[in-house]
Formats: structure tokens, C-alpha cells, sequence
């Protein structure tokens, strides 16, 4: 008999283990708990005397102890290595069985955790009121809680009952804890971003419709007015257009679908380049693009991802610059290669310095949708950069100008 449960109990570990590996969360969630919960089961029937003759528990550990042993340190091992916290309460809400996991959730030592009551170990009502159905025999899942300390986590609770249910509730529930906070920080970013995407889209899309109305009104039969009016659906179409393009790139970048093809590149070469198709942007608005990477400088890069990170860099040397202003390139060797792009603009305010490179993030949100800009293109840089293994970091000083800096990594 002992040898047939132990076989279930290890049977039970490591299906459980396997279930814990699955990558689907919620058949993960049920395999987990239920079979958590029938080797539960079996601890607490095995801790109690079957009949009266074989009451006295040292009777059971010498009869069974070496067994007892090997399927104590499996049952131990496996929820020691879990990462859900496991919590067992008796039938007064005191806690007879945890796991690491749990006492890093509860804060608590071991000592401190057990035969502890559950009003003790958590004022959290959503946990109290789940453990509480558990024990009146009650199945509950999807019970959301949170703790509030420094490091503020998010746990999708189950509660099961466990022994005999009958009459006047269960022996026992039992609770696992699954952390879904990086999954709800990551629904949360989804959100933001796509609110942000509608309301960049729906700007320029009410523009393009109140201009269409005013030329089907009227305005058409004014040549100068219908001009003007049509330049002005343009921008903002081609406004859409950079929004979709940009975000379609961000997209693949952080989706891991773009790959790089690093190689040795010309650094003064492509530089040259990217001033050349920013050449008329620039002198429209009288800056000077100054390529001072000497011409034997190689970088290991991707090209193209490099051209494509100096343009948007660039690009913003030329928007934000003064007039008459200079936006210079330029190349640094130490640990790491460092390409730096200097303007002499108004600079940036450094409460903005830190969140910069975030998505849709302006220091100056109708200036740069008045220049054309998405609020994506540092963001696509940024990505690029830690996809080459290296970073790109900003300095600035309000009045004198700003410099962003590309660092790669040596070949
Ligand atoms: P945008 O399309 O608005 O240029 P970016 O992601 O490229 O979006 O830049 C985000 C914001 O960072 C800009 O709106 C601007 O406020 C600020 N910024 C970027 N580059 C510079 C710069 N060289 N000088 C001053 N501000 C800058």
C-alpha cells in the first residue's frame, strides 16, 4: 500500500512539474492546482492514523521512513521550487503547509508563517474571502490581488478545498498564487499604446475631413484657398503615413523580426549619405550638416540599421536646431565605437532627459506634430541600438544644445 502511494505522490510531482512547464497560462493554472491538490490530499491522509490500531504516528515514520523520507524531500523540492506560492490552512485558518515562494509574498520566515492565522499573515480582504470559500467547500479562481510594497506584484489566486467536504465545509483549502505582473504591466503598455496610436491617428484625420467638407462647401470655386487647403490634407496624410510606417517598424523590431546583418562599415561613407537625403530638409531650414567621422573609421553595424538610426538622429538635429544652427557627426574609439550627433538647438529640460526614448514620449507634443513628427522615432532607435548589443544615450544643456550618442560594440 505505502509503495503504491508512494508511486501516486511521485507521479503527482512530477506531472506537476511537467504541468508548470506547459506555456499555455491557464492550462498550466488548472494541471498545476489540481494536481497540487491531490498531493495535498494525500499528505494530509497519510499524516493521519488510518484506524485505531495504528494511531500513534511514531509507529507510521518507523514503519515507513525511509520511503517517507525520499517522497518528503520530492514533495519538499518540487514547492521549494516552485515559483506559484502554495498555501495550506486547516479548517481555523491557520497555516499548515507553504512554500518559498509564498513566504516571499507574505514577506515571512518560515517560523513566522506557520500555524500563523491567515488574518495575521494578510489584511488583503480578495485573499481572505477566496481561503474562506475554500474551507466552506468552494472552488474560487481568478481572484486577483496585490501587494503594495516596494516592489508592487500582481497574483492570480486559486483557492480549492481539500479533504473530506460534507456538511460542515472542507479539512482544508489550499491556494496558489500565480504572478501575472509582468503579463498585466505588458496588458497595461498594450493599452497605452494603442490609445496613444487612435489619438495620434485621429488628429490628422479630423483635420483631413474638416478640409475635405470646406472644399465640398464652397472652397473649391477659391483656387487660392482650395491650394492651401489640399497642402493641408496632404501634410496630415502623410502625417498617417509616417505613423503607420513607424509603428509597423517598431513593431517588427520589438516583435524580434528584424534581423541584422552585421558587417564593417564606412562610418564617413554612410554619414555622407544620410546628410546628402537630408540635405533639403536641412536647408530649409538653414542648418549646416557637418560630417566630422574621419575617413578611415569603420564601425561593426548593420547598414542599413545604422543609416536608419543616424537619420532619425539627424533628422531631429535639423527640427529642433536654431536657425543658422549646426548639427555635427562624429566618431569616438574607447571601450565601446561611439557615434555622436551634436546640434547647437535649445537643448532639452532634463526632467524630460529619462522617459526621451519612450514611445510617443514630446517634451513639446504641438511642435513636434507641427514638424511632422510621430513621437516614434527615438524609440526606433533605441531598439535598434540595444539590438546591435549597444545603447544610445543623451546629454543636453538648455540654451546650448543637445547630443545623442550612439554606442556599438567593437567588432
Ligand atoms: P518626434 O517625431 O517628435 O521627433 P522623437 O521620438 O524623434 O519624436 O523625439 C521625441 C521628442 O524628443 C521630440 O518630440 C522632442 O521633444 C525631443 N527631441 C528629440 N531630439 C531632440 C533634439 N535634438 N533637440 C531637442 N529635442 C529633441
Amino acid at each position: 500500500m505505502a509503495k503504491r502511494q508512494s508511486l501516486l505522490i511521485a507521479a503527482c510531482i512530477v506531472l506537476t512539474a511537467l504541468a508548470l512547464a506547459i506555456p499555455s497560462f491557464s492550462v498550466r493554472l488548472i494541471l498545476a492546482g489540481v494536481l497540487l491538490v491531490v498531493a495535498v490530499v494525500w499528505i494530509v491522509t497519510a499524516r493521519r492514523p488510518a484506524n485505531a490500531e495504528n494511531s500513534s504516528p511514531d509507529r507510521i515514520d518507523q514503519t515507513n521512513a525511509p520511503e517517507n523520507f525520499e517522497i518528503r524531500s520530492l514533495l519538499d523540492a518540487t514547492m521549494a521550487g516552485m515559483r506559484e506560492g502554495l498555501l495550506v490552512v486547516n479548517r481555523d485558518m491557520r497555516v499548515v503547509a507553504s512554500n518559498r515562494a509564498a513566504h516571499k509574498l507574505f514577506s515571512s520566515s518560515v517560523r513566522a508563517i506557520k500555524s500563523q492565522r491567515l488574518t495575521e499573515l494578510t489584511r488583503n480582504p480578495a485573499i481572505y474571502s477566496a481561503f474562506l470559500d475554500g474551507l466552506k467547500g468552494i472552488e474560487r479562481s481568478g481572484v486577483k490581488v496585490e501587494t503594495h510594497g516596494p516592489e508592487r506584484q500582481i497574483f492570480d489566486l486559486r483557492v480549492v478545498p481539500i479533504g473530506n467536504v460534507n456538511g460542515n465545509g472542507a479539512e482544508g483549502a489550499l491556494g496558489v498564487f500565480f504572478d501575472i505582473t509582468r503579463t498585466e504591466r505588458l496588458e497595461l503598455v498594450r493599452q497605452e499604446f494603442l490609445s496613444n496610436v487612435s489619438h495620434e491617428l485621429r488628429t490628422p484625420l479630423t483635420a483631413i475631413i474638416a478640409f475635405v467638407e470646406t472644399l465640398e462647401n464652397g472652397a473649391m470655386e477659391d483656387a487660392e484657398s482650395s491650394q492651401r487647403f489640399l497642402s493641408i490634407i496632404r501634410k496630415n496624410a502623410s502625417r498617417m503615413h509616417g505613423l503607420i510606417d513607424d509603428i509597423l517598424e517598431l513593431t517588427a523590431i520589438e516583435g524580434g523580426n528584424v534581423q541584422l546583418r552585421a558587417a564593417p562599415v564606412e562610418l564617413h561613407h554612410l554619414v555622407q549619405e544620410v546628410c546628402v537625403s537630408l540635405a533639403a530638409k536641412a536647408d530649409a531650414q538653414k542648418v549646416t550638416l557637418r560630417n566630422d567621422v574621419a575617413s578611415e573609421v569603420k564601425v561593426y553595424a548593420d547598414a542599413r540599421r545604422l543609416e536608419q538610426m543616424l537619420t532619425n538622429l539627424i533628422d531631429n538635429g535639423i527640427k529642433f536646431s536654431r536657425e543658422r544652427g549646426t548639427v555635427a557627426i562624429s566618431y569616438e574609439s574607447g571601450t565601446r565605437d561611439k557615434i555622436l550627433v551634436q546640434d547647437n538647438g535649445d537643448g532639452i529640460p532634463a526632467q524630460h532627459l529619462e522617459r526621451l526614448f519612450e514611445r510617443f514620449y514630446r517634451v513639446d507634443r504641438a511642435r513636434s506634430r507641427d514638424m511632422g513628427g510621430t513621437g516614434l522615432g527615438l524609440a526606433i532607435v533605441k531598439h535598434l541600438a540595444l539590438l546591435h548589443g549597444g545603447e544610445v544615450t543623451v546629454t543636453s544643456e538648455l540654451g546650448k544644445g543637445s547630443t545623442f550618442t550612439i554606442h556599438l560594440l567593437k567588432s
